[in-house]
């Protein structure tokens, strides 16, 4: 396909140096259904040298002082700040989303991430025991791993890299990352400040291109003993089978079908605001999205009025105008596929009462080939639709009536994720017994989506495999060795 000299063309980043690559993969901005970009269609060869790379950069990596990394980890973060609206504004012609979400979360949370590990890593312990009575110590000790092969997906691209990227080389790691083809413009450009924030050559080589090629050669590299995978159910599957003969050490942080469970005390005036967020904040592109509303039947037809009314009210539109609330899905076949989740509750007997198909959505000129599609929220689906079953990860959400708290866990339960829950209710003893018992790696109460990064991040079920956050990934991104002493 013949290509004007105006598109954007990135570069694989090994050992310091951005190398061209023999073939490229168009990428498209959402908002426009236009190509932009030229991203390496890396594979075998080029993940070989980033590995070689990697790993001759790891003795003198691993051997500096916490301090030493601390300061490089510091640097970077302020370079990446002080170029904030630059990338935010890579990141939104990116991925689709609003360049409000890309301001406020995205880049923000990217500079967090490396100023959290910058200080995380100069308060790490390691155990020590005595055994007085056989005149023994025992004590542990923590080392880096080694390469990391970190792979990330699209929705959130540069705060979901830097989330391993920073644990990774804070604990004395040196990298090899692959982030989602669709969305490689913010790693690229945050590679060309590596060397200024003093990232010596090598620590961190980054590698572009699709999961098939480029990531199934840093899955299966011998020389990577460990992979931090965030992405689907479905990849993660494939990426256990291949990693298996190496016995790689995995994190992986999936998919989720994630449940609001909203009894009658709430507040309505915190929880729905709250909840038109969590299901439709970056176009439902979280994994930590609500995309299953249960309301208890007293409230229900309020909820329901409520919610669906002030869904109407988000504007729609160009990613790039900051009064827009919600921007383009990530491509032409996923906005297809979202779609057809909604048809399918249709021929199901639901009822869409907003978005996709109901509502009329006008965009701006520039945008009419973009990839957009209205919040839509569904009502009367049944429990084992595939609506309420699989991840959807596009703007829908299905509301439904519960009457007990015991139904309400046993169906908020009842799918293969389990990965985040949000539970609306006054009443402190049911908040605790709730959380207590929903199969879910995280549970907000009258809130969603507040972190402290101290804490575990995670699912479980078909939702993940690990946890990550401080003491997580310090865990997870060292190797731990117990030394016994007899005196
Ligand atoms: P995906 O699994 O298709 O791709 C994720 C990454 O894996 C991409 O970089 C892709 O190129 C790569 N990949 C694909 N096939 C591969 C293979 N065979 N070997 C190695 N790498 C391969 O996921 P996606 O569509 O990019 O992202 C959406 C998914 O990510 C959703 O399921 C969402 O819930 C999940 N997600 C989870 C979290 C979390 O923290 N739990 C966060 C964000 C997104």
């Amino acid at each position: 396909m013949a290509h004007s000299k105006a598109l954007l063309v990135l570069e694989n980043f090994i050992g310091g140096k951005f190398v061209p690559c023999s073939s490229y993969i168009d990428s498209y901005n959402p908002s426009t259904g236009d190509v932009y970009c030229r991203v390496p269609d890396s594979g075998k060869e080029e993940v070989q040298a980033a590995v070689k790379a990697a790993k001759d950069a790891f003795p003198t990596w691993s051997s500096k002082s916490p301090l030493e990394r601390s300061q490089i980890l510091n640097k970077l973060a302020d370079l990446i700040e002080y170029d904030l609206e630059a990338f935010a504004q890579a990141e939104s012609k990116d991925q689709g989303k609003t360049i409000t979400f890309a301001r406020t979360v995205d880049i923000p949370r990217a500079v967090y991430n490396f100023r959290f590990f910058a200080s995380s890593i100069l308060h790490c312990m390691t155990e020590c025991t005595e055994m007085a009575t056989v005149g023994c110590m025992h004590y542990t000790l923590r080392a880096p791993v080694g390469v990391a092969g970190l792979i990330s997906p699209w929705n959130l691209p540069l705060y979901l890299l830097t989330w391993k990227i920073a644990p990774a080389i804070a604990y004395g790691n040196t990298v090899v990352a692959k982030p989602s083809e669709m969305t490689s413009v913010t790693a690229w450009m945050m590679c060309k400040l590596l060397e200024k924030a003093g990232v010596p050559h090598g620590v961190v080589n980054v590698v572009f291109g699709t999961g098939a090629k480029a990531g199934e050669a840093l899955v299966c590299h011998p020389d990577v003993p460990l992979i931090s995978f965030t992405g689907s159910t479905l990849t993660a599957q494939r990426i256990t089978e291949k990693s298996a003969p190496h016995c790689k050490r995995l994190s992986l942080e999936l998919g989720g079908k994630n449940p609001a469970i909203i009894f009658d005390d709430a507040d309505l005036s915190q929880c729905i605001p709250t909840t038109l967020r969590s299901s439709f904040a970056n176009q439902g592109e979280i994994c930590l999205c609500t995309s299953r509303i249960f309301v208890q039947r007293g409230i229900y037809s309020e909820f329901l009025k409520r919610f669906v009314s002030e869904a109407k009210k988000w504007n729609t539109g160009n990613p790039s105008d900051p009064t827009v609330d919600m921007g383009a899905l990530i491509s032409k076949e996923h906005l297809e596929k979202v779609r057809g989740y909604v048809k399918k509750a249709q021929a199901e007997g639901a009822r869409v009462l907003c978005g996709e198909g109901v509502d009329s959505l006008a965009l701006p000129t520039g945008n009419q080939k973009g990839y957009f599609m209205l919040p839509t929220v569904i009502a009367e689906v049944k429990d084992e639709s595939c609506c309420m079953q699989e991840e959807i990860f596009g703007p829908v959400t299905c509301v439904v009536a519960f009457d007990t708290e015991e139904e309400v866990i046993e169906r908020a339960n009842s799918v293969k994720y389990g990965l985040a829950a949000t539970v609306w209710s006054s009443n402190v003893g049911r908040v605790h017994r709730v959380a207590r018992r929903l199969q879910s790696g995280l549970v907000w109460t009258n809130c969603w989506l507040i972190r402290d990064l101290n804490l575990p991040f995670g699912g479980m079920k078909a939702s993940g495999i690990g946890r990550e956050g401080a003491k997580d990934s310090y865990e997870f991104f060292t190797e731990v060795k117990t030394i016994t002493i007899k005196h």
